[in-house]
């Protein structure tokens, strides 16, 4: 056993001596009160380590000891509807044990080792399996658990058995010789293998106008939310977690308040998935490492989540991460990186911060997964980023800009104005546009893309003419272009703004956000129409088309939006030219 003693502490990171033969990122346990930490730094003897806990009270000259194991999580059935801290400590189970504070030192396993899972064998005695086959499935909530051939494991099944088992119970021996249980551990700094990464064809359905319609991002995708604060990244992530159409939502709370995180807590549990009528939360695993925790555990509770989608990935599901937010990340990552005295890279942040970014986002993706059966899994990570005073030219933003395939900015004035999400739709953009395509003209309809591009033509257009109007007043427009004033408007209010509170509004099915999209264009290129044989925008103004479209959001029944399209030109062709 390797152990040492601590020479010097500062902050989060200590140094110890006497640790040879310690690999990087061993786990050790620090002091007297064996806190958790890993080392970052090897030097002759000395490691350099960052603690998970907080370090205050700790003492040169205690002793640190080597577990010569890598920061790993436990992976089986119990994961669902879990809230851990960044090192999967379950949360519920630490405060039972030490009250309202968390007391340092204590450890609780990720998975509750008493608790029994029916397990229903898919393989027989004789079978021949390897990495990531199905050996048997468990019933978690109303989920399909599937139980999968660990990695750098094969052979022939030799016993097999049925019934109900504790997470760490032998379920099946290979070769005679390995058995094996319902529960995987897996170093949590390592991607988790797969067989190929697949093209992102797929969108994430997220039930929100802006981001399915304007700004999508794919299922195995990644998406940046940055914005200066209050622009709305908790609530938007918190919407993803809520409506994203993925069987799996494994939510990181992030060195943020933790009354957001409480928050989350409070309300999943109540919530209901509009698509299969179950509780949310019984999909969900929530991380929360919020701001009155120990900075160095945020990097660990962003590896943890990563790692835990990795693993229902494999089973061959959809996985939506939400992370909020990363720049507590990359501050924590500077934090450690000034205390150990590195070369500072860009505002102090340590040189390696973009190869942590991107290899973070790389580990999302749509895959063939291990083992037979052909099957894919996928990981959409959406990651919110805080830009100190809402600049975005700074590193962490700039960074993930590069590696990100979606970007909604947010915006302080629009969310000043309560335009909400306040996605800037002008420095926005999504790169899956043409790979979804297919999708969208099979499932949606043909005319999506070409709806979305004149939808962002007269958006552009409105920029323009706001700036002519700001210098010389409205009336200086012809009335081809104060239409395209009114559209917009329309667009903005009834379309793009979608309050996350409203119950009727908060989840807008994919069908429907079409059908409003295509009823404004429909306004617009017939409005044009008529004014092009004389009718005047006054008279249009006067009809209730307006309103009409203007209460679209509140209307649950399709067909009623699509009868809107007929009405439009009814109410148009009945205006007559005035002479
Ligand atoms: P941030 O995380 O960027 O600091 P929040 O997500 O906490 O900001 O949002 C701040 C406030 O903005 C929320 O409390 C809410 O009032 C409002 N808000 C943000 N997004 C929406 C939305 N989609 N619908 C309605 N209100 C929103
Ligand atoms: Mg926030």
């Amino acid at each position: 056993m390797i152990t040492g003693t601590i020479l010097r502490i500062s902050g989060p990171v200590i140094i110890a001596r006497g640790m040879k033969g310690s690999k990087m990122y061993d786990v050790v346990k620090v002091g007297e009160e064996a806190l958790r930490g890993e080392i970052i730094r090897l030097e002759g003897e000395d490691a350099v380590i960052q603690v998970y806990e907080d370090t205050t009270g700790l003492m040169t000259g205690e002793p640190v000891e080597n577990t010569e194991k890598p920061l790993s999580v436990e992976l089986g059935p119990g994961l669902l509807a879990s809230i851990y801290d960044g090192v999967q400590r379950p949360l519920p189970v630490l405060l039972k044990l030490c009250g309202d504070f968390i007391a340092r030192g204590i450890s609780a396993p990720g998975l509750n080792r008493e608790k029994k899972w029916e397990f229903v064998p898919s393989v027989k005695i004789g079978d021949t399996v390897v990495t990531g086959d199905i050996l048997g499935t468990v019933k978690e909530f109303h989920f399909e658990h599937r139980i999968l051939v660990p990695h750098h494991v094969s052979g022939t099944v030799t016993d097999i058995r049925s019934g109900e088992f504790t997470v760490e119970d032998t379920i099946c021996t290979l070769n005679s010789t390995t058995p094996l249980s319902m529960m995987q551990v897996w170093p949590v700094r390592i991607p988790r293998p797969h067989m190929k990464k697949l093209d992102p064809v797929l969108p994430l359905i997220t039930g929100q106008r802006v981001f399915d319609c304007i700004f999508p991002v794919t299922k195995g995708g990644t998406a940046m939310i940055p914005g200066g604060f209050g622009t709305g990244k908790t609530v938007s992530e918190q919407t993803l977690a809520k409506w994203s159409d993925t069987q799996i939502v494994v939510y990181i709370g992030c060195g943020e308040r933790g009354n957001e995180m409480t928050d989350v807590l409070e309300e999943f549990p109540e919530l209901v998935d509009p698509r299969t009528n179950l509780p949310l939360i019984e999909r969900t695993i929530l991380i929360a490492n919020t701001s009155n925790m120990p900075v160095a555990a945020r990097e660990a509770s962003i590896y943890t989540g990563i790692t835990i989608a990795e693993y229902f990935r494999d089973m061959g599901y959809d996985v939506a991460l939400m992370a909020d937010s990363t720049s507590r990340w990359g501050e924590a990552l500077r934090e450690v990186s000034g205390r150990l005295e590195e070369m500072p890279g860009e505002e102090g942040y340590p040189a390696y911060l973009a190869t942590r970014l991107s290899a973070f986002y790389e580990r999302a993706g749509r895959v063939v997964c291990m083992g037979a059966g052909e099957r894919n899994g996928s990981i959409t990570v959406v990651g919110a980023v805080s830009p100190p005073g809402g600049d975005f030219s700074e590193p962490i933003t700039q960074n993930t800009l590069r590696v990100v395939g979606t970007f909604w900015a947010l915006d302080t004035n629009l969310a000043y104005r309560r335009h909400f999400p306040s996605v800037n739709w002008i420095k926005s953009y999504s790169l899956y546009l043409d790979s979804i395509g297919d999708w969208y003209t099979t499932n949606v309809a043909p005319d999506w893309r070409e709806l979305r591009e004149k939808t962002m033509y007269l958006l552009q257009k409105e920029v323009e003419l706001q700036e002519i109007v700001q210098l010389v007043g409205p009336d200086a427009l012809p009335e081809s272009e104060k239409v395209i004033l009114d559209v917009t408007r329309m667009i903005r209010e009834d379309f793009l703004q979608q309050s996350a509170y409203s119950d009727l509004d908060s989840f807008c099915p994919i069908e429907k956000q079409y059908l409003m999209l295509k009823v404004i264009m429909t306004y617009y290129t017939s409005v044009i129409e008529r004014m092009n044989r004389g009718i005047t925008l006054k008279q249009v103004q006067g009809l209730s088309l307006k309103a009409d479209i203007g209460r679209m959001k509140e209307i649950q029944e399709i067909n009623l939006i699509q009868d809107l399209i007929g009405e439009i030109d009814r109410q148009l062709m009945s205006l007559e030219v005035e002479r």
